[in-house]
């Protein structure tokens, strides 16, 4: 018999956690963090214990209590959780992409149950990795290659290549010899990528499945968004802030606007981000200055990348004690130190991160501009949020916002749902996934706690 479980994001963004089983085999995907950085414990001043972390987040429900998971000795003792050594079962990990909501608590997870990802996630990862933003616990992880199907005993994994703000995102065709699940993970038709969906769909339909489980980030109550937005419609609308590819004529419209320095909050595991900065500098006629971590990530991962490096006062003064990671930086790429900028603002596009935002009390940002697109903190769910315009207004810094999401708006959810017909929708990885409904098929909301059956195109609480 095939059953899921289902641990974590069905009303949340992300921490999406489900587990697919047949026999005495099974697939969990995917294993990250919900996102809620107004209501957790650990809030960015309480520091996490290295040392403890499966047992503190255990406490303080950030991961599911799965048995045969995690190591025996990361559980708490006398723990009623099954450690991966006294499971009986084979399991393996699928990881549809490097976002925290999805790979936060990968770390963690025994050595012994391989965890998958895509060739181009694995590559990123290892960057994220070089530069400390790897995921916390010590472990290796697996490639699996898009569009190429493998199994964990007589389940049939193939990943397909989505569009999503982060390079190397799939979803998972899961098979079963009872049935099928084609899992999104976090989807965007409005991306530089739409052929990826459509090509997404297609080989969807072309494998078959009964259950779709889709991310709805974007819905909201019928207050919010109206039945007539959730008409499914592919085409992106008029007043769509922002499509990837006009992000860099966007922010150089914005940079030629103004006669001071142009500074950027980017999240840098956004490659395609990262190179249209670059591009939008080019544009604009500026020289495009990064931190040295998102310089490792450009090195890496962008096949023509002109920048220079951010020489920050640890850069200036420990140069030969630094990583090599980092001195091997300095040697490929010209530097740059906020006393030259300031000789001459208005030349630069200057990345600055909010860790490190008292960099900018260095800078002149007279008659500047601080163009926010889509760095933390992203919005006024986040506390950090209203400090982040504190420091602003202190130092008299304008800012913009030039977004583009990595999730599908509400009419394209509706569209991708419609073009793929499933017999049941679970829709979750969002506050109101009961606003999404497929066309013909049925609508189902899994709880908490509960084992579900898949049998003869249906599913059914045991
Ligand atoms: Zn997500
Ligand atoms: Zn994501």
């Amino acid at each position: 018999m095939t059953s899921l479980i289902f641990y974590g994001g069905l009303r949340t963004i992300g921490g999406t956690i489900i587990a697919v089983e047949y026999k005495n085999k099974r697939v969990i995907f995917d294993f990250g963090l919900t996102y809620n950085p107004a209501g957790q414990v650990l809030d960015g001043q309480v520091m996490p214990r290295p040392s403890a972390l499966t047992r503190d987040y255990l406490r303080l429900g950030l991961i599911p209590p799965i048995d045969g998971v995690y190591p025996q000795d990361s559980l708490p003792s006398h723990s009623s959780i099954l450690s991966a050594q006294e499971y009986e079962g084979e399991t393996a990990v699928l990881i549809s992409h490097l976002h925290l909501d999805h790979m936060g608590a990968m770390g963690l997870i025994d050595p012994s149950i391989p965890v998958y990802m895509t060739k181009e996630s694995q590559h990123l990862y290892e960057s994220l990795h070089t530069i400390g933003e790897g995921a916390p616990g010590e472990r290796t992880y697996q490639t699996c290659i898009e569009e190429q199907p493998f199994s964990i005993g007589e389940i049939i994994v193939t990943p397909l290549p989505v569009d999503h703000d982060i390079v190397g995102a799939c979803a998972f065709h899961i098979e079963t010899p009872e049935g099928s699940i084609l899992y999104s993970g976090d989807v965007r038709l409005h991306g530089a990528h739409p052929d990826r969906i459509q090509s997404f769909v297609n080989q969807s339909k072309g494998k078959g499945f009964d259950v779709l489980i889709m991310e709805g980030t974007t819905l909201r109550n019928e207050e919010q968004l109206s039945v007539e937005d959730l008409t499914a419609d592919a085409s992106n609308p008029e007043d769509l802030l922002t499509e990837e590819k006009r992000v860099p004529e966007q922010i150089a419209k914005e940079l030629n606007a103004v006669k001071g320095i142009g500074v950027f909050n980017i999240y840098h595991r956004n490659i395609e981000r990262i190179q249209n900065m670059i591009l939008a500098g080019k544009e604009a006629s500026r020289t495009v200055v990064l931190e040295i971590e998102t310089a490792e990530i450009a090195s890496n991962h962008l096949e023509e990348a002109n920048f220079h490096i951010y020489e920050s006062e640890e850069i200036q003064e420990e140069k030969d004690n630094l990583p090599l990671w980092k001195r091997r930086l300095l040697e490929k790429y010209p530097t740059v130190s906020v006393q030259e900028i300031n000789k001459n603002p208005e030349a630069y596009l200057l990345q600055n991160s909010y860790p490190n935002a008292l960099e900018l009390l260095d800078v002149n940002v007279e008659s500047g501009i601080y163009i926010h697109s889509n760095g933390v903190p992203l919005g006024s769910f986040d506390p950090a949020y209203d400090n982040l315009h504190r420091l602003l207004d202190l130092i008299g810094l304008e800012k913009v916002q030039v977004d583009c999401g990595g999730h599908a708006i509400p009419q394209h959810l509706q569209y991708l749902v419609d073009e793929l017909d499933p017999k049941i929708l679970i829709p979750l990885h969002s506050f109101h996934p009961e606003r999404l409904f497929p066309p013909n098929g049925k609508q189902f909301l899994p709880k908490y706690g509960s084992v579900y059956k898949l049998l003869n195109g249906d599913i059914f609480e045991e």
